[in-house]
């Protein structure tokens, strides 16, 4: 179904917006209109957040969390316990895990998970460097805070072989509890909990 759009550049923004996630093009045309009742400032202070979003963020070199500097503020904070390492999906689990005020340990985001289907093998992850801060440095424990899905588990189990003969505990947060894109389902003290109730990873679900 073709809409007709009385103007190019409402068109253009509308297409915009709609490749967004979730957002459809009726919503899309909302939101554009929206925008387009506000001062100029607005409009100019959303785009530009977007923008500078996206040519000034880095990624902490060590744990790869999104990050003003190029180490992030939970692996530069000494309050923090470096011995313990909390394996995640993405930069969303961070602040998941974070929010329960439940852990005090450091993070190490994968960037995703093993997906042979989605076409995503280890080396698209960060896996190596998981495995190099666990060599260098006095990591005592590695938690895998991966969903519970296939890949969940299939990727908790490559990451158990690759650290295999390592002086380190691998555990796993309590089973039933997946955070990512269940993110929404769980609540911050099911989460906190889980991550309490952590068990040694035995290679099965
Ligand atoms: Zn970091």
């Amino acid at each position: 179904m073709n809409q007709q759009y009385p103007s190019m550049l409402l068109e253009k923004a509308v297409g915009e917006f709609a490749k967004l996630p979730g957002v459809g093009r009726k919503t899309a045309m909302r939101l554009v209109l929206h925008l387009l009742r506000q001062d100029t400032a607005v409009v100019e202070a959303f785009g530009n957040a977007m923008i500078t979003l996206k040519h000034e963020v880095k990624y902490c070199k060590v744990c790869h969390n999104i990050s003003d500097t190029e180490t992030c503020r939970i692996c530069s904070n000494p309050a923090r316990d470096a011995s313990t390492i909390c394996v995640v999906e993405s930069i969303r689990d961070v602040m998941a895990v974070e929010a329960t005020q439940q852990y005090r340990g450091l993070y190490h985001v994968l960037g995703g998970v093993i997906s042979p289907m989605d076409g995503i093998g280890p080396s698209d992850l960060q896996i190596e460097s998981l495995v190099e801060r666990v060599k260098g440095s006095g990591v005592k424990e590695v938690i895998l805070a991966l969903s519970s899905t296939m890949e969940g588990d299939t990727t908790n189990f490559y990451i158990s072989r690759k650290l295999e003969g390592m002086d380190v505990k691998l555990s796993v947060i309590a089973r039933g509890i997946s955070i990512g894109d269940e993110l929404e389902y769980t609540d911050e003290v099911t989460l906190g909990r889980s991550i309490i109730n952590r068990t040694l990873f035995t290679g099965t679900a």
